[in-house]
């Protein structure tokens, strides 16, 4: 055994950041908390997570609440469907279980929507069982301490990265073992220039000694992207615009969005393809990266509507437009670039 762990949560005593969902054992509110970062940083996520606990402060409100809303709050996240699970399954909790949260690791793992990372977080942060968390910070920590060069996309890799944490944390305070290598991982031994001088494991690091800190952790595969075109049509008129929502299981299920149409290729559309005489205005084209998909997106404005409106569309007022959640990339065209 060596002098990791007490010298990790020495570390964290002394450097921790006063984050809000630290000064809660209430297992939904550190569910929403995880739930938030694992969709963006720290510091965008503490106004999430106000915006969330205080609109829904238990798991009642958030299971009673309209899905609608839940989105729009989720708005800017991604990834939509982590809101629909969390939704469904809080639902699920006040149905069949009163409202209470499961409180270890084995019931928390079979809801819909929590993996092995966040059941260990809320197990260990709000009832103290001893199950360390795996996310990228602790990758990162762990294969540069002990040099492994093991690529942790690899499926057997969880395993390997889930025992090695999980003989080193303190059974006593798993909480604060689980808090305090994340955190180190975030400030301190980050990924591209690590604080090694500082660092007060560095005589016992094994990647420092043999002169792997950079290259670790391994990666053996890069999941390559797709590229899609999509061209969206912004129809105006008398304050009014066309939206629909999204249905199929692609991406933003749910979210609502203007008249699409999707190429194969990288096009600009004519007036006519939108069954239209004219646009006012085409937008350049927008880059909009996802975890797997390259989006190239165009908005083409149109100061009246179609002649022909098809049955799924829906009339809306402008000034109704917020209350549609809407994938992140038309926000903010809506909010920064177009002038009704
Ligand atoms: S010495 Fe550097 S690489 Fe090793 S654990 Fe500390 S910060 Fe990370």
């Amino acid at each position: 055994m060596n002098d990791f762990t007490p010298q990790i949560t020495d570390w964290y005593r002394q450097n921790k950041r006063d984050l809000p969902w630290r000064n809660t054992r209430d297992p939904y509110l550190i569910w929403i908390s995880e739930v938030i970062l694992q969709q963006t940083r720290v510091d965008q996520g503490i106004g999430y997570y106000y915006r969330f606990s205080e609109r829904f402060p238990t798991i009642t409100h958030f299971a009673q609440a309209d899905l609608q809303e839940i989105l729009n709050l989720w708005q800017g996240l991604g990834y939509y469907s982590r809101a629909r699970n969390m939704h469904v399954t809080a639902q699920l909790i006040l149905n069949t279980c009163n409202g209470v949260f499961p409180n270890n690791y084995t019931s928390l793992i079979q809801l819909k929507g929590i993996g092995p990372y966040t059941a260990a977080a809320i197990a260990s942060f709000s009832f103290k069982e001893p199950v360390a968390v795996v996310d990228g910070n602790v990758y990162r920590v762990l294969s540069r301490f002990f040099d492994i060069d093991e690529p942790i996309d690899k499926s057997s890799s969880r395993k390997l990265f889930t025992e090695i944490a999980q003989s080193l944390i303190d059974q006593n305070q798993p909480d604060l073992f689980n808090q305090a290598i994340m955190e180190f991982g975030a400030l301190l031994c980050t990924p591209k220039k690590p604080k090694c001088l500082e660092c007060p494991i560095n005589e016992s690091c094994a990647s420092l000694r043999n002169g792997t800190v950079l290259e670790r952790p391994v990666k053996s595969k890069r999941t390559k992207s797709k590229s899609r075109y999509l061209h969206y049509a912004i129809f105006n008129s008398n304050g009014q615009t066309l939206i629909q929502q999204r249905k199929s299981k692609d991406i933003w299920q749910q979210l609502w969005e203007f008249p699409l149409i999707e190429t194969d290729d990288k096009v600009v559309l004519s007036a006519e393809q939108w069954e239209m005489n004219e646009f006012t205005y085409c937008s350049d084209e927008i880059i909009h990266i996802l975890s797997h998909q390259r989006l190239h997106v165009r908005f083409y404005v149109f100061h009246k509507f179609p002649t022909k409106t098809l049955e799924n569309w829906n009339v809306i007022s402008w000034d109704d437009f917020h209350l549609y959640p809407q994938p992140r990339l038309i926000d903010r065209f809506i909010n920064e670039q177009f002038v009704l």
